[in-house]
């Protein structure tokens, strides 16, 4: 088998939601030379289904109608379909009777939630689900598929139920082992995406979009030279379209600068699908089924390449902390930053002067963060403030701080901290102007960059 040219191609739920899409799939599948790895993540919606079941832990009417529309949806599937769509059946009953155990009033209490190890099984059958029957869609489409499930193949990941990572080291002999063979014959591979296997041996999930992460995960571990991610109307652009509707297609990334959009919050991408082809220079390739010539590439940053693009994090909590003695004082940050690693509060980007120490966490963990860091802010002089709403804006692009002359005044009077690197620029802002920020950075360092480039032309001929 020659693993130069082996590509991998991950279809997203809406790739596969309906019948035309579905026959543009097998349709491309069937006239691709060489050897081909899919990935694919649930169809359109069942993810979702499964999460309301899921957020609905005692209620067998909301159990059964979750059950009706996923057999539904998966109608006229191979055997395999209908023993997951069983093994469904069973982890629900499991989930209820799981409910009935606890007293009553904590049946009752709203945020009652399903145990992460159980729901992380119900949600996996979404993709089990999804390569089972898609493997068969292919075969009756004369493409030689087979359903591979990632937990069941040596996928090791962590045991961060919901979020977990994929342990590469571990995985890769045992993935390669099970597929491989496959390649030699000549077979196309189904691989689901979006699990693992955790150190207990049960199913893990890898966090919502995390097929993404799957598909160039495999890339790393088979040795492949591409990565596709295909997607339905999505494309990477400048900004949000929504909020900014200046914003334009992306055609090529450096992994450093697409590693950037994806963690400060381009939804586009799962927040870790750059790191495993960074690693091992696998392309990655994010294009749409319906318009062959909306691609963006994303490989090794060349050079005078710099984009620049922006994202928009918010709301997310903002906490300030004042320390008496300040730097002075040895290892602050690293208290800091240790006490709320312990709460499991994850801390976004932090800001800081000598005295005082502002922290930005997601959201959710606003209150944790305040709990935790409350020591802190005893004795003399020290405080804590927070959480205050706030977002995150960033630019990203190499080169991004040598247009700092051009930033536009309204941003930068509004910023309640700054953070920047050679290739991001942070600001943070009062979450009630967080959009606004955003359009009126666009303008300043996308939109008027490339007019001032347009007009240049024109003079020049
Ligand atoms: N099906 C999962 C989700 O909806 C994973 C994915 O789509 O990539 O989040
Ligand atoms: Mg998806």
């Amino acid at each position: 088998m020659t693993t130069e040219a082996l590509c991998v191609v991950k279809y997203g739920g809406a790739a596969l939601g309906s019948e035309e899409s579905l026959r543009d799939v097998i349709r491309e599948l069937r006239a691709r030379k060489g050897p081909i790895v899919t990935v694919v993540s649930a169809r359109e919606g069942v993810t979702d289904l499964l999460k309301a079941a899921t957020a609905d832990p005692a209620s067998r009417a909301r159990h059964e109608e979750v059950l009706r529309k996923l057999t539904a949806l998966h109608a006229g599937g191979p055997r395999e379909v209908t023993l997951a769509l069983r093994a469904l059946e069973r982890q629900l009953t499991r989930l209820r009777s799981a409910m009935r155990q606890l007293p009553p009033r904590a049946r009752r209490y709203p945020s009652t939630r399903a145990p992460v190890v159980l729901s992380d099984a119900i949600l996996a059958q979404g993709e089990r689900l999804a390569a089972h029957w898609f493997a068969d869609r292919l075969r009756h489409g004369r493409v030689a598929a087979r359903a591979l499930e990632a937990d069941l193949i040596g996928l090791s990941t962590d045991d961060h139920h919901g979020e977990a990572i994929v342990l590469l080291d571990r995985s890769e002999l045992p993935v390669r082992r099970a597929v491989t063979p496959l390649l030699r014959r000549g077979q196309v591979p189904v691989v689901t995406g979006f699990l693992g296997r955790s150190p207990s041996g049960k199913v893990a999930t890898l966090g919502r979009g995390g097929s993404d992460y799957s598909a160039t995960c495999l890339g790393y571990l088979l040795g492949a030279s591409r990565v596709e991610l295909v997607k339905k109307d999505v494309s990477i652009l400048t900004a949000d379209p929504r909020i900014v509707p200046a914003a334009r297609p992306l055609s090529r990334l450096s992994y450093e600068e697409a590693e950037e959009l994806a963690q400060f919050g381009a939804k586009v991408l799962h927040p870790l699908t750059v790191e495993p082809a960074r690693a091992r220079g696998v392309e990655v390739v994010i294009r749409s089924l319906e318009d062959p010539t909306r691609t963006t590439t994303i490989g090794p940053a060349l050079p005078g390449e710099g984009i620049r693009a922006l994202t928009l994090l918010s709301p997310t909590a903002m906490l300030l902390l004042r320390v008496p003695g300040g730097r002075q004082r040895r290892g602050v940050i690293a208290e800091v930053s240790r006490t709320l690693a312990a709460a499991e509060v994850n801390v976004i980007t932090m800001f800081t002067s000598s005295a005082l120490l502002i922290v930005l966490v997601e959201m959710a963990s606003g209150r944790k963060a305040r709990r935790a860091l409350d020591p802190f802010a005893r004795g003399d002089g020290a405080s804590l403030e927070g959480p205050l709403e706030a977002a995150l804006v960033t630019a990203i692009g190499e080169g991004v701080l040598a247009d700092l002359g051009g930033l536009p005044g309204d941003v930068a009077s509004r910023a309640l901290g700054v953070s920047a690197t050679s290739r991001t620029l942070s600001f943070a802002v009062p979450m009630a102007s967080g959009r606004e920020s955003l359009v009126s950075l666009h303008r300043a360092l996308v939109e008027l960059p490339r007019a001032v480039t347009l007009e240049g032309t024109v003079r020049g001929t």
